[in-house]
């Protein structure tokens, strides 16, 4: 598809990403913009001027989210909505959250230049801190566009006592004002969000575009493993209860419960660690930190009980008390029938090759799902490769998802999106 598009196009991508990948913390792997740190505010900056540079007019919400519009024939009409976050994790890449903000400018740029007047407000935006933070938080800005960022959450802190409240206060945000942001009070048409799988399906199936079909429910636990503390030279091995046995059991009851998964589903031990400091002890306490995501609503249901059941008898046989403290991150999230028919279509009008794609990872979408039909566009990534200075995706392929892009918008403009449809 390269030669299709305009040279314009692709030197403003380019530079797009080459521009804002400057903005990165010198002392950190990769290229490292963290959420309230110096670069990320000088990126938001270059963002603003980019989006006034492409006829958008700029503002920023009281969550800290820059938003540029570009008017459409009825503004009072509920907005089009798209973007993705300039963000990254501590030594992440160039593309992920980017593509989707610099492509979403681009994608409006076309729009006003060649003519094209939409029906109602299309909203550009760049959402405030969507990557995991150091308060254990993702996806800020849509979360306080959702009206999901609680009191509670201000509160938590990070290694330093620092709380997410003062943190916003730091970055010259109002904490206060961040229950009044309007976007929950105004009905929205659609979001449609263009970000890079982070996964290598697109490029193992050589094809240019995936759509989303729902973004993956995580749920998470930590398990504190309580055996007997003993001699490590006289206590006989028939004799222990060793903590640490019992959670090695249950590290690998993780991984066959992601091996077992009909769909999409992982599971991953992220964090073992024992109380235990001397080698001739046997460990007595043990704590482990495992997360198990999938699309599949009913089978990611089930985890619970079946790891909780496994883990327990396990370590029952070896005299190991455990203790599980389980969480929801995020239910499973389905896009919208409606949204994915239309990008479909537009895809398939422009000879546009793609499939049907589960996310893995999170996303700004997730949130504004609460406020709108939402549909997710993904673009390869290298060898799947993703929160590393590896990740990486072409500018034709980029190029080729703006394409989209505009197309959907356009077409999902005028789309009646009550209308049930079937999923592809
Ligand atoms: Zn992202």
């Amino acid at each position: 598809m390269t030669s299709d598009h305009d040279t314009g196009t692709i030197e403003r991508l380019d530079s797009g990403i080459t521009e804002l990948a400057g903005y990165r913390d010198p002392d950190r792997n990769g290229w490292t913009r963290e959420v309230f740190s110096a670069p990320y505010r000088e990126s938001r900056q270059w963002t603003a001027a980019r989006m006034r540079d492409a006829g958008l007019d700029v503002s920023t919400d009281p969550a800290g989210n820059i938003i540029g519009r570009l008017e459409g024939a009825s503004p009072n009409a509920p907005a089009l909505v798209t973007g993705s976050h300039t963000d990254t994790v501590d030594g992440g890449g160039r593309f992920d959250g980017i593509v989707g903000v610099v492509g979403a400018i681009e994608a409006a740029r076309q729009l006003r230049e060649s003519g094209t007047r939409l029906s109602r407000d299309l909203l550009v935006v760049d959402f405030l801190g969507e990557e995991s933070n150091v308060f254990g938080l993702s996806c800020l800005g849509s979360r306080a566009a959702a009206r999901e960022l609680t009191p509670a959450d201000l509160d938590r802190k990070d290694y330093r006592g620092v709380s997410l409240g003062q943190a916003y206060t730091d970055f010259g945000l109002d904490p206060d004002a961040l229950t009044q942001v309007q976007w929950a009070r105004k009905p929205l048409h659609a979001f449609l969000e263009l970000h890079i799988e982070q996964g290598p399906t697109l490029e193992q199936r050589q094809l240019p575009l995936g759509i989303v079909t729902a973004i993956t429910g995580i749920e998470r636990f930590i398990a504190t493993f309580s055996g007997s503390a003993d001699h490590a030279g006289t206590t006989a091995m028939t004799d222990r209860q060793d903590a640490m046995i019992a959670a090695a059991e249950a590290v690998l009851a993780v991984r066959r419960e992601g091996c077992g998964a009909p769909t999409h589903g992982v599971a991953t031990t992220t964090r073992v660690e024992s109380e235990s400091r001397s080698p001739n002890v046997v460990p007595s306490l043990v704590r482990m930190m495992s997360e198990v995501r999938s699309v599949d609503t009913s089978w990611l249901g089930g985890v619970k009980g079946r790891l909780t059941g496994e883990i327990l008898a396990k370590a029952g046989e070896y005299g190991v008390d455990v203790n599980f403290d389980w969480s929801t991150d995020n239910e499973v999230v389905h896009a919208s029938p409606g949204v994915q028919d239309v990008v479909a279509s537009a895809a398939d009008t422009l000879g546009i090759p793609w499939m049907p794609i589960p996310s893995g990872a999170t996303h700004d979408a997730v949130h504004m799902a609460t406020l709108a039909p939402m549909g997710m566009i993904f673009l390869p990534s290298r060898a799947g490769k993703s929160h590393c200075p590896e990740e990486w995706s072409d500018t034709s392929d980029i190029a080729t998802g703006v394409t989209a892009l505009v197309h959907a918008l356009q077409a999902l403009d005028t789309a009646d999106l009550t209308r049930v449809t079937a999923t592809p």
